[in-house]
């Protein structure tokens, strides 16, 4: 857990100081634009002065900016349409889109003015009394911070697990889809592949089947003999330029009468590719998911650690009424 604070407190630092940098820079621009001359080359030039580790910092946070723009949701996530039964039992609250699909088929009609619809039919269940988290009205804001600016869709057990799961535990749950803001997705993540990797660590017995691809270690040589030719000849001792001659000569069948390698068997072979598709090779979801072994109790405990983590870590504040770490996790 230190570590993870550790790692933590490293980004969030780094995002701080680039914000510093980016305030001083914007204040060297301000106090430039009564002398503006219109040719606009300060930015260029105080970023030229950084140095390299706070540049890559600030590319980072700029591709950071730009991924957070991306990914914002365009609409929210609630549109918090109450859905009642024929009998007008509180059943859910659903999006409009949802709404659309019952009245398209002559399954639902408008109760109130669009806000809510009663549906035509029984259904199957009734919500449980304890269970208010389906019924509750939920805001489009961070569950974290309370923050309404950039919010985006958040998976507390992560996507690439979840997908793995059974239909019945990923269909009409939202319950472990939350609302956070950019900033708190940002932490989150940095905590949620801290906890993964620790994960496939603790379950991963074999190492063979870490990697997708596995370096060919002697094509990786025949390439690095061609490139040092191909790049610094001039510069090698003859010894050394005799001895990756035969590297490549030797791999491409080559002998002594052919007269060498060519410019074009040379240029073959810096490009060639040197690794290839590791046969044993299972992804990291597939690992974890796959110990569950589709086991009603052991995906519950799983859900349930997740959940746990994610109050733990993030402290939420804000998340919508009836949520509870041990809330049913499939339908
Ligand atoms: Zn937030």
């Amino acid at each position: 857990m230190r570590n993870l604070s550790l790692s933590v407190a490293a980004v969030l630092g780094a995002v701080c100081l680039v914000e510093a940098y980016r305030r001083r820079r914007r204040r060297t621009r301000d106090d430039d634009d009564d002398n503006d001359d219109g040719c606009g080359d300060e930015d260029e030039e105080s970023e030229s002065d950084m140095p390299s580790h706070v540049k890559r910092l600030l590319h980072k946070e700029d591709r950071r900016r730009q991924s957070k723009r991306h990914l914002a949701m365009k609409k929210p996530l609630y549109d918090n349409i109450e859905m009642y039964s024929p009998d007008d039992v509180l059943l859910c609250t659903i999006s409009i889109k949802k709404a659309e699909w019952y009245l398209k088929r002559n399954l639902g009609r408008w109760k109130e003015e669009y806000k809510a619809l009663q549906l035509l039919f029984d259904p199957k269940a009734k919500p449980k009394d304890e269970n208010t988290y389906n019924t509750t009205h939920k805001k489009n804001a961070c569950v974290v911070c309370g923050d309404s600016k950039d919010f985006m869709r958040h998976y507390i057990v992560p996507y690439c697990y979840r997908q793995l799961f059974p239909t019945k535990y990923k269909t009409h749950m939202p319950h472990d889809i939350v609302i956070l803001c950019s900033q708190c997705h940002l932490q989150c993540e940095q905590h949620t592949q801290i906890r993964q990797k620790e994960l496939d660590q603790s379950l991963r017995k074999d190492p063979k089947t870490l990697h997708p691809r596995i370096n060919n270690h002697a094509l990786h040589k025949v390439r690095s003999s061609a490139l040092a030719l191909y790049k610094r000849r001039d510069q090698l001792p003859q010894k050394k330029v005799e001895e990756y001659e035969r590297i490549v000569m030797n791999h491409f069948g080559l002998d002594d009468e052919t007269r060498g390698i060519s410019k074009d068997v040379l240029e073959e072979a810096t490009t060639m590719e040197t690794s290839g598709v590791n046969k044993d090779f299972i992804p990291s979801a597939d690992l974890i998911v796959s110990t569950l072994a589709n086991n009603p109790s052991s995906i519950e405990t799983f859900v349930f650690e997740w959940r746990d983590f994610f109050v733990d870590t993030m402290q939420p504040r804000f998340l919508p009424v009836g949520w509870n770490v041990r809330s049913p996790v499939h339908i």
